[in-house]
């Protein structure tokens, strides 16, 4: 099935929004076998939407288009569409209460009323965020047309929910994917590590960048659930053979998430003593439900005089090393973990810059410890290179941080 999708709206015509709809639909149709060969977008004019739509009916057996389904007068793709295929456009009843709950009672003016107006035969796709349903449905021609709101937030779970069983209804076939998370090797590395990997079609292997981090999508499709999963089995441990101990889970879907269970079946707490990192480390494990069973607390020690006061890290050590070193960070992750009386303690210091630094310690340079009373490890990440920004400093050194946890937990060298 050759597809083609087409964005409506003229403000993505004067560059004031990004067209990530079209990114997110390609992103699916990638996932479903399904080949994407033409990408378009339309301004909110009746001629040349029609144009646009039937050169697309013409060419294409599957045309997705997105924006263009709300009350407002610009909004024509149903009306115009329905025109090009030869479809009236019919009263939908549920569509219709849907619009009523959403208004909570409000007066409902004509224009909100259109919405529930689809054309016949169709498919509805229900909108549970907003008021605009999406439809779907074949035409006289054997083409599959669908349409969806343009605000992303309304048509990423329309998509998910509604439009992927849509068109796996089509071809009777069930998808499976499992992601394989990676972390301390970056997109590019893994993707050479496992090109030869990435090549097939069912399943598919692709890599994806996340947040400082990276993970590894197996997709299979299938006749039946079980099928699809057992086809991606033996490519999810092959990849995670090949990548070691960088992947961290295929269940849990962050670092966090996995250290505070790891912790909470282990029965271990964990205290935070932050810098640079102004909390963020605390943040993301106290994110996680069931995070009071392992976390005691966390300090945001920002000056020197309260690292002495509150982690005893001795003024002399500030005085000779700076805050930011080796032996500063070994003193906050002993200090938290004494005052804390926790098993664990995390000490980071460091420059997120993008002022305050200096050749010796450039922008970048972190110094993440790790207490367990026995022993202190610390991580180095150097900086220096080509500058990330602030936000990019902070997230990847309370990742690192989860990291070292993660490692020690699993007995593996904490330090890589
Ligand atoms: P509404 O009911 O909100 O009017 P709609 O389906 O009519 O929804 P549009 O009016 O075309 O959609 O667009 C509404 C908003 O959705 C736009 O202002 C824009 O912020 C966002 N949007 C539209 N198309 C896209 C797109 N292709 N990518 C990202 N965002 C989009
Ligand atoms: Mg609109």
């Amino acid at each position: 099935m050759n597809a083609e999708i087409i964005s409506v709206g003229t403000e993505l015509l004067l560059g004031g929004t990004v067209n990530t709809d079209t990114t997110l639909i390609a992103r699916e149709l990638s996932r479903l076998g399904i080949n994407l060969l033409f990408t378009g977008t339309v301004g909110d004019n009746p001629e040349r939407l029609e144009f646009t739509i039937s050169q697309a009916l013409s060419r294409s057996d599957l045309v997705i288009t997105t924006g263009g389904l709300g009350p407002t007068g610009d909004d024509l793709t149903k009306e115009i569409i329905a025109k090009a295929a030869g479809k009236k456009l019919v009263f939908h009843e549920e569509s219709f209460r849907r619009i009523e709950e959403f208004m909570g009672g409000r007066e409902m003016p004509a224009s909100e009323r259109k919405q529930a107006y689809l054309p016949e035969g169709c498919t509805a796709l229900k909108n549970n965020v907003g008021t605009a349903p999406g439809c779907a449905f074949r035409t006289d021609a054997g083409k599959i047309v669908m349409m969806f709101p343009g605000p992303p937030s309304e048509l990423v779970p329309m998509l998910h929910d509604y439009g992927v069983p849509y068109l796996l209804g089509l071809e009777n076939a069930v998808i499976v994917s499992e992601n394989i998370h990676v972390f301390g090797i970056g997109e590019s590395k893994v993707a050479e590590m496992i090109s030869d990997l990435t090549e097939g079609a069912n399943p598919t292997a692709a890599t994806y960048a996340k947040r400082c981090e990276m993970f590894v999508r197996v997709t299979a499709k299938a006749s039946t659930q079980k099928q699809a999963e057992q086809m991606c089995r033996p490519l999810v441990e092959k990849i995670k053979e090949r990548l070691g101990d960088a992947v961290y889970s295929t269940q849990q879907e962050s670092l966090e998430e996995l250290v505070v269970a790891q912790l909470a079946a282990r029965g271990l707490k964990l205290a935070t003593a932050e810098s640079c990192t102004g909390g963020l480390l605390a943040k993301r494990i106290t994110d996680i439900p069931g995070s009071s069973d392992v976390f005691e607390m966390g300090a945001v020690t920002y000056a020197n005089r309260i690292k002495t006061k509150v982690l005893g890290v001795p003024e002399e050590m500030l005085a000779e090393y700076g805050a930011v070193s080796e032996p500063v960070a070994r003193a906050m992750a002993e200090g938290i973990r004494r005052e804390a009386g926790s098993d664990l303690g995390i000490g980071i210091t460091g420059i997120a810059g993008p002022g305050g630094g200096t050749p010796e310690k450039p922008v970048g340079l972190i110094y993440i410890a790790l207490c367990d009373g026995e022993k202190t490890y610390v991580r180095c990440l150097p900086g220096g290179t080509r500058p990330r920004g602030r936000d990019y400093q902070r997230i990847y050194a309370s990742s690192s941080a989860l990291d070292m946890v993660r490692r020690w937990l699993s007995g593996l060298p904490v330090v890589p």
